[in-house]
């Protein structure tokens, strides 16, 4: 008998752990889920933004994304959620590096 409550008990111990690591997993799937909307609504709206720009912008595109760069270096955002508000000194942007990001790549 003691044998079989040990046992018992050690599988309670296991399903405890399971339960745990389950909820664990549904917090960062969670996570992700909503970190992968703002990603695709972000995505959506640069794109969106691209595509009205492109015409605007055929003439030298370059010129406007260097000037954008150095927007960004001198510390002011260039992204949408604040376009040209200063950021606190060694701050820096997630929506900001995105664009620096495209930027970079349309040179
Ligand atoms: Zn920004």
């Amino acid at each position: 008998m003691t044998r079989i409550m040990e046992e018992l008990y050690q599988f309670e111990q296991a399903l405890q752990r399971m339960t745990d690591t389950t909820m664990m997993l549904e917090n960062v799937i969670s996570e992700l889920m909503q970190e992968n909307n703002a990603l695709r609504q972000e995505q959506e709206r640069l794109l969106s933004q691209s595509q009205q720009g492109a015409t605007m912008e055929e003439f030298k595109p370059q010129k406007s994304s260097q000037m954008m760069m150095d927007l960004y270096e001198q510390g002011f955002h260039i992204c949408n959620e604040a376009y040209g508000k200063r950021m606190q000194a060694g701050d820096h942007c997630l929506f900001c590096e995105a664009m620096l990001e495209r930027l970079t790549e349309g040179m």
